[in-house]
């Protein structure tokens, strides 16, 4: 586990965070309130999300079930977490108690086996499907194809609730690479609201080296951990 920075560190980052965010969005004429800040902690100590819940932030990015399971007890309880890491469908139990939403939906039967938790804990899980929309052999996510599909499953689960979608940019490309990822995961949506009547409003797009281009692409939720909490070990 990665030590964890101090409170003075943190804010003077979050500061400058929140300039980078202020100027993309002034940039593409959009309200700074249309985009939603999520901090990711992973590989940082629970202190990690107290210092985001002392700044006023409501919720936290993890990627690793077995992860946030240690974590989550020892933050602080009315801060919400979410999965933003690949979940492997024996972990979907888990997940579906740990976690206030699951962003890294890719399958029909990881839908499936999520809402059959949900069913069985009583509750309502909010989640986010995924798409490697800048094709990356190397990342998680469906396919623009499987789109219509995996939404048709997603609304017929009475049990979970589908918020919107999200997308990791390709680790090859560069910025340019990243906006056309982006570019076409809001297109997607776009095409699946108009199709499935129903309103998708979350795009979560963007983390500490590419947020720029998320924002000018239409992104409402920003997943940002090392320009945050620093480096990573
Ligand atoms: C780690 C991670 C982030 C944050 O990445 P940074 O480059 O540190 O901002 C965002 N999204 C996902 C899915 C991640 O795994």
């Amino acid at each position: 586990m990665d030590s964890c920075i101090s409170e003075y560190d943190f804010r003077a980052n979050l500061s400058a965070l929140k300039d980078r965010m202020a100027d993309a969005c002034d940039r593409s004429g959009r309200d700074p309130d249309s985009v939603i800040l999520l901090p990711v902690t992973k590989t940082h100590p629970a202190e990690a999300a107290w210092l985001a819940h002392r700044a006023g932030l409501s919720a936290v990015g993890e990627n690793r079930v077995q992860e946030a399971e240690g974590k989550i007890p020892a933050g602080p309880e009315s801060l919400r977490w979410e999965l933003i890491g690949h979940l492997q469908s024996n972990k979907t139990r888990q997940a579906a108690a740990l976690f206030h939403r699951i962003q890294s939906v890719d399958s029909a039967k990881l839908l499936r086996r999520l809402n059959d938790a949900a069913t069985e804990l009583g509750k309502r899980l909010p989640v986010l499907l995924q798409f490697n929309t800048g094709g990356d052999p190397g990342k998680f996510g469906a396919e623009a194809a499987e789109a219509d599909a995996l939404l048709e499953t997603a609304l017929a689960c009475p049990a979970l609730q589908l918020d919107g979608l999200m997308t990791i940019a390709p680790l090859e490309g560069g910025r340019e690479a990243a906006r056309r990822a982006f570019a076409a995961l809001r297109e997607l949506r776009d095409r699946l609201q108009a199709s499935g009547g129903v309103p998708l409003p979350v795009l979560s797009m963007g983390m500490s080296g590419d947020l720029e281009e998320a924002i000018a692409e239409g992104s409402t939720l920003i997943r940002v951990g090392s320009a945050l909490y620093g480096q990573r070990a």
